[in-house]
């Protein structure tokens, strides 16, 4: 068991963050901890397209060490986390996006309002994240899990598969209705099928090309539409009955993804904002679109811990199996460069070697 703050540890570390970013594999020291934290040996870590959007500079400072779907246990606890916590020395846990937040403005205050608070701290962003084999944790904030699902099988839901889910409660669809997941084949779209499905509704999957057909339909997406070809909004409005869908969810980092999921809408229609376009795409709409068809267009970020409770339940039932390559941290200065060319399909889990 690792001793606090001594010995090195492997970490995937981030260098020129911008658009020649790199990953250097290299040993780094573990970290110490306040009273107030854990730390947690890793066993695995997922790779969230956000990572990639943070290398990149796209949303600003980062730190060194990304990552924010770990999986592990904790071997070292603060001295001031009390017994009465949920959590006590080798509890499994997650780690997501959330490092902590002020606890006490007027956005903390609200149910589930936390992860919308201006002071949080997040995982990869102002603090060290899980492309360690080391993290440290809040402990008011880290996720206890269940034994039963396998490591690769979580640590999705802990970031991209918590969005998700999140946004399709969001969107208010019901069982029988149609949507729309435009970006269907990738991380967060195949995950977002599977919690579609399982929540009954009627899946239209927007994505390019044969193989993300093939994966979109394997894990039960009723319609693909391949934006690649053809009038994607006349082919999703002709499949969702002539009308247009009841909610369009924008997994895709692309502006147009954004005005096309908009003409998809039918009346009482909502769009939820997930993806993060490219510098200088947006959502441009006329207020009489909205006007007329009484559409609703909102946002969603990552989710509370009931919503990840519940997200975590789906894959414990075996109803959600997220689709998962796993390959090792050290492997990760390749893989974000095939990322960063849209050539992975589903999600990829970081081993981390202790
Ligand atoms: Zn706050
Ligand atoms: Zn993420």
């Amino acid at each position: 068991m690792a001793q606090t703050g001594s010995g090195t540890q492997t970490a995937a570390v981030l260098f020129n963050q911008g658009s020649d970013f790199k990953f250097i594999v290299q040993n780094i020291p573990i970290p110490t901890i306040e009273p107030s934290e854990v730390l947690v040996q890793l066993s695995v870590t997922g790779l969230c397209h956000s990572d990639l959007v943070l290398a990149q500079g796209l949303v600003g400072a980062c730190r060194s060490v990304l990552g924010h779907e770990g999986v592990g246990r904790i071997v070292a606890l603060g001295s001031a986390v009390s017994s009465y916590s949920s959590v006590t020395l080798n509890s499994r846990v997650g780690v997501g996006w959330l490092h902590d937040t002020c606890g006490s403005c007027s956005i903390c205050l609200r149910e589930s309002g936390r992860r919308h608070c201006l002071a949080q701290r997040n995982h990869g962003r102002h603090v060290d994240g899980t492309f360690a084999g080391y993290v440290v944790v809040n402990a008011a904030f880290v996720q206890p899990l269940p034994e039963g699902p396998p490591d690769e099988f979580l640590a999705p839901i802990l970031c991209g598969g918590l969005t998700v889910y999140t946004a399709l409660k969001r969107c208010g669809a019901r069982a029988g209705q149609w949507i729309v997941l435009l970006g269907a084949g990738g991380g967060l779209g195949t995950l977002g099928i599977q919690y579609a499905k399982a929540m009954g509704l009627l899946v239209i999957a927007v994505d390019g090309g044969k193989e993300k057909e093939a994966v979109a339909t394997k894990l039960g997406a009723d319609v693909y539409v391949d934006f690649t070809e053809g009038d994607v909004v006349a082919k999703v409005k002709e499949a969702s009955g002539g009308d247009g869908a009841s909610a369009a969810l924008v997994l895709a980092g692309s502006g147009r993804a954004y005005n096309e999921a908009i003409e998809m809408l039918g009346a009482f229609g909502t769009l939820v904002a997930v993806g993060i376009p490219k510098p200088g795409e947006s959502l441009e709409v006329h207020p009489l679109k909205l006007i007329d068809l009484g559409i609703q267009v909102t946002g969603s970020l990552t989710g509370s811990l009931t919503d990840l409770n519940e997200a975590v339940a789906f894959v414990e039932r075996g109803i959600v199996k997220p689709l998962v390559e796993v390959r090792s941290l050290e492997q990760l200065p390749l893989i974000a460069k095939e990322m960063e060319e849209g050539k992975i399909s589903g999600k990829v889990v970081l081993k981390h070697r202790h």
